[in-house]
């Protein structure tokens, strides 16, 4: 007897021996069972999960020629032995009609098939058609099966299964019943392929049919017809195959996935020299650098899974050593350094596809997160350092730190020293109105508090950042997603004079577009709401004396950090108090200061 692939000959031909659709087993064994089926369903979800086989189990329990109720079929099940049972599982049965959408999608065909549908069956209770890959029927054929489907002849019943069932039109969906198919969990595959091999007298250990059901991805399909292929490229052991780990992972040319916890690990320790060995080992043993990449992040989702929900989570279809593994390496790294790296090596897998240097691309991926990884917590250590604005005592406006230096320094580029001349910035202000010329100072409108809080006091900071949070919250609610951003990473302080400034890391004519008249209001009703008496200004990194739209324009009063220029804008920078401490910090030498200030050429900035 010819040999029948496994997923064919363990096609399950009762509703209870579908894996993983209980709920539309059930639904539709109850709807059976109360005589109250419908003419027109929809069975949509991913590939190879049971739509047809379900469509055919219904077709057959339909069709069926034995009475529920007795004793062949106490159920509502098809009893699977009468004529009409056998000839639709054999796909010889003239009342049900399987259609293949994708070649016979036109008008004159889904004509022809209407007109037809208007007789009565041959010989059964139900004419039954069964559309797969229904989404690829056109518009004009969907049409011609609408008024069929608006006032069915009693004994017509049309399934259509789909992968897209947003592809069908409402008309046509709105008058089916629809069942979207879930994924089927690995335990459910494992469970399946774990009888299949014992019924085929197949040795196989948990691990090897392990590696199959994640390769099904979701799919029992394609866990079978791997299982298929594995089976027939496995060793003979006295007389019967033999499934190996080793043997499968070669099939599917996929890498060992210990290998990617001890890459990470190797990403963690900041060890680029050793991630970029270990790429390039996998690489030389004829893994492809797109499977690898794929690997990796499928590797780095289940790590973020088992980050978000534990290891034991749902999220994760994987083997219980899998969810082992995942959590280790979640351990390692933070919610967002996950996040990033899938990020970044989503990118790269992308970029793989139509590049011609893929082994070089996958390897700037991973050198990549070894920088992310060292690049984030420089900006965490600098968010801890003490505050280096007024309140930190030391004298006089050029302590004050430069505008942006956070970002500045963890990411090495941005513009700062210029920043440090604040005093002449454009400002919003919560409480002046617009063009109102005023010092420099945002004057809070006098309140009978206002003497207990002549300068920032030691619990301001907390305040503060009280304040931040609530404005970046408000911004996000109201979809102001960007002036969000910027002003959670931009620098927050409190006047000595009182009065909030925000020091963006944003030039003025950008920072004008993105904290805009509306997100201007935001920040006001948010600050407000707070309870706060403070002002608010927020200025550009670029202070200059002109006004910004919207905002309010403050000439230049208090005596702003320009050191003059005869002292030497390297020197400047390296006596900023936040430059040194950035120094000493990452042990980092000042070597290239840009000046950024008004109408300078450009020539400094302290960069590590
Ligand atoms: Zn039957």
């Amino acid at each position: 007897m010819a040999y029948r692939i496994l997923a064919r000959k363990y096609r399950p031909q009762r509703f209870s021996h579908v894996v993983g659709q209980e709920h539309v087993t059930r639904t539709l064994l109850n709807a059976l069972e109360q005589g109250r089926t419908a003419h027109g369903y929809i069975f949509s979800g991913h590939r190879g999960i049971g739509k047809t086989t379900i469509a055919r189990i219904l077709a057959m329990a339909l069709n069926c020629r034995t009475a529920i109720g007795s004793s062949e079929r106490p159920t509502a099940e098809p009893c699977g032995t009468c004529v009409s049972c056998e000839e639709i599982r054999n796909g010889n049965s003239v009342d049900m009609l399987e259609i293949d959408a994708a070649t016979n999608r036109g008008i004159d065909e889904i004509r022809e098939l209407r007109d037809a549908a208007r007789y009565s069956p041959a010989r059964d209770r139900y004419k039954i058609y069964l559309f797969d890959e229904a989404h690829q029927i056109t518009d004009a054929a969907f049409n011609a099966l609408l008024k069929t489907l608006e006032e069915p002849p009693d004994h017509v019943v049309f399934m259509m299964a789909t992968t897209q069932p947003e592809d069908i039109p409402q008309t046509i969906r709105s008058r089916c019943q629809h069942f979207s198919f879930h994924a089927v969990k690995f335990n459910d595959i494992m469970d399946q392929l774990r009888q299949i091999a014992g019924q085929e007298k197949i040795a196989a250990d948990d691990e090897a049919l392990a590696l199959l059901a994640e390769a099904g991805d979701g799919s029992m399909r394609d866990a079978l017809s791997i299982m298929d292929q594995a089976i027939a490229s496995a060793p003979l052991v006295d007389g019967s195959a033999k499934l190996e780990t080793e043997q499968i992972r070669e099939l599917m040319g996929t890498a060992p996935s210990p290998v990617f916890e001890q890459l990470m690990g190797s990403v963690h320790a900041a060890e680029s020299a050793a991630v970029i060995e270990r790429i390039n080992r996998l690489i030389d043993a004829g893994n492809s650098p797109l499977q690898l990449a794929r690997q990796i992040v499928r590797y780095l989702r289940n790590s973020l899974m088992a980050k978000l929900g534990g290891e034991s989570t749902e999220l994760l279809q994987i083997s219980s050593d899998e969810r082992a593994r995942a959590a280790r390496t979640a351990a390692l790294f933070s919610e967002e350094d996950l996040t990033r790296f899938l990020q970044v090596m989503l990118r790269t897998f992308d970029d793989l596809n139509y590049r011609q240097e893929q082994r070089f691309h996958l390897e700037l991926g991973l050198i990549k997160l070894v920088h992310l990884e060292r690049l984030i917590p420089l900006e965490q250590i600098l968010s801890s350092l003490p505050d280096a604005s007024g309140s930190s005592g030391t004298p006089g406006p050029g302590s004050r730190p430069p505008a942006g230096g956070r970002r500045a320094s963890a990411v090495g580029a941005a513009p700062g020293l210029n920043a440090a001349a604040t005093a002449n910035a454009p400002a919003v202000r919560d409480s002046s109105p617009p063009a109102l010329a005023s010092p420099p100072q945002p004057v809070a409108e006098p309140e009978q508090e206002q003497p207990s809080q002549p300068a920032p006091s030691p619990s301001l900071p907390a305040e503060l950042e009280a304040v931040r949070q609530a404005i970046v919250a408000a911004l996000e609610q109201a979809n102001h997603a960007t002036a969000a951003g910027l002003l959670s990473c931009a620098h927050w302080s409190v006047e000595p004079e009182g009065g909030i400034r925000v020091e963006a890391g944003m030039k003025k004519t950008m920072l004008g577009l993105t904290i805009n008249a509306e997100a201007s209001k935001i920040v006001r009703d948010a600050l407000r709401a707070t309870g706060s008496a403070q002002a608010i200004a927020i200025v550009p990194a670029e202070p200059r004396v002109d006004s910004m739209d919207g905002l309010t324009a403050t000439p230049a009063a208090a005596p702003p950090f320009i050191a003059p220029r005869s002292g030497g804008i390297q020197a400047i920078a390296l006596e900023n108090p936040l430059v040194r401490q950035a120094q000493e910090i990452f042990r980092a030498e000042v070597r290239n200061v840009l000046d950024l200030r008004e109408s300078s050429q450009p020539s400094s900035r302290g960069k590590r």
